[in-house]
């Protein structure tokens, strides 16, 4: 289905600059910030405005094609729903977002929810720590650190 039908089964028209800020947000590297999507529609359109990246980067959320992701840097990320969920390695330092595959533990995690008769809506796996760049850098830096 078009993306175009898809929104007017949801309720909402396509316009021009809807358009325009759906395509660059699909587009894009995973994980877009307002603001990196925002200069992103602003190299295309000069014309549109935060607060119109901001409503429709929350309208695509809404009609569930992206969620939001909040890692405790102030920063709120906006990630696209796949249907199979994925984790994410967050690197304190460079921020970078690494994806990774969680299949193998996807029948653990069903197993503990039913064991605790809990029904599951999502998951959220996330692990913290420094990438292998920064490691490197910060060895360099600091010789008895992280080495
Ligand atoms: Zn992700
Ligand atoms: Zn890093």
């Amino acid at each position: 289905m078009a993306m175009k039908e898809f929104l007017r089964t949801k309720g909402f028209k396509m316009t021009p600059q809807r358009d325009l800020i759906f395509k660059s947000f699909f587009e894009m590297d995973r994980h877009v910030s307002v603001d990196e999507l925002y200069d992103r529609v602003r190299q295309l359109n000069s014309s549109v405005g935060y607060s119109t990246v901001w409503r429709n980067l929350k309208l695509i959320c809404k009609i569930g094609l992206a969620e939001e992701v909040n890692l405790g840097d102030g920063v709120t990320r906006y990630d696209r729903v796949t249907k199979v969920p994925h984790g994410h390695m967050y690197c304190l330092k460079c921020k970078e977002l690494i994806e990774f595959n969680v299949d193998h533990i996807m029948d653990f995690l069903t197993v503990t929810a039913n064991e605790n008769n809990f029904l599951p809506e999502g998951y959220k796996i996330e692990i913290q720590g420094y990438c292998a760049k920064c490691r490197e850098t910060m060895s360099e830096d600091n010789g008895d650190r992280l080495t």
